[in-house]
């Protein structure tokens, strides 16, 4: 069960109403790298996992990302406040108004004008919140390496917000929320290297042919080679030697009843382009050089 503690995780100090950096820090509440997109991402693993310790950490992880968005929605609701009451009440006049929602520069509309100064469940662009942000599979070794990346993409954007503010309460609670992505990557890495095999994910191997073979695509100038597909771990295949790998044709084929290839054919005939016609079109009638028309 959850039960909710009424103090935050990291005391929130705002120095100034500022709507514009409010409507960018929405992105880490209701964007796809955000902590709504976190928690609900280790929470579903969680209820899904069958190894305790895996369980147990996601669900510790979870919760925390559920206290993150309560510091980050508690900071995007208090830079709202200053202009929050005077839309609301509407007591100025219009452009002094419009200035103070508009902040130093950067719409607000999004916070201000369509939910009123709280945080909603958007992106800083305005998109709505999605489960499509999370791509769990429900194999640890994939959901893993996936969580490794959104922890990653998650602090590489408090890092570009951290940049935007010199507010320093919020600098400084960001600069926390930024801290705890880099623990929670260190956790999930511990994890999965705590399964012993980890690669390649799942229990099918690969076909030894193809699972050490790089596949130089391009021609010309320009290519270089690095451990990532040269030495002991690569077989280099040229794209000039290109042919079906499996050492077949390389031509697709199926097979079909007798009765299924007779229709084929007859629609196949029915649509069938002339290569020797050269009908007068709509597109010519169009131009300034038609051709003549009998
Ligand atoms: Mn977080
Ligand atoms: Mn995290």
């Amino acid at each position: 069960m959850f039960s909710h503690n009424k103090r935050l995780q990291y005391t929130v100090r705002v120095n100034g109403s500022n709507p514009g950096l409010a409507n960018l820090l929405l992105e880490q509440f209701g964007g796809p790298q955000g902590e709504l997109a976190a928690a609900m991402r280790y929470f579903t693993q969680a209820v899904g996992e069958d190894d305790p310790g895996r369980k147990d950490m996601l669900l510790d992880i979870a919760t925390e990302e559920l206290s993150h968005l309560e510091v980050i929605g508690t900071i995007v609701g208090m830079l709202n406040k200053g202009a929050k009451g005077r839309l609301a009440e509407g007591v100025e006049k219009e452009a002094d108004l419009y200035r103070a929602i508009n902040g130093a520069g950067n719409d607000s509309h999004v916070t201000q004008v369509l939910y009123g100064g709280g945080p909603a469940l958007v992106s800083s662009a305005g998109v709505p919140w999605t489960a499509a942000y999370i791509d769990t599979i429900g194999e640890p070794t994939a959901d893993l390496r996936s969580n490794i990346a959104a922890e990653s993409r998650a602090k590489i954007v408090y890092e570009r917000l951290i940049n935007l503010t010199d507010d320093p309460g919020v600098k400084e609670a960001l600069g926390f929320l930024m801290t705890r992505e880099i623990a929670h990557q260190k956790s999930f890495e511990k994890a999965l290297y705590s399964i012993e095999p980890n690669f390649p994910p799942g229990k099918l191997p690969g076909d030894p042919r193809f699972t050490s073979v790089y596949f130089n695509m391009s021609s010309g100038d320009g290519d270089m080679s690095g451990s990532w597909n040269q030495g002991e771990n690569w077989t280099v295949v040229e794209a000039a030697d290109a042919a079906a790998v499996d050492g077949g044709s390389g031509f697709a084929s199926v097979k079909t009843t007798e009765t299924e290839m007779d229709t084929l054919m007859a629609m196949a005939t029915r649509t069938q382009s002339d290569p020797s016609a050269d009908p007068l079109t709509g597109a010519e009638l169009g131009t300034a050089d038609k051709k003549v028309v009998p």
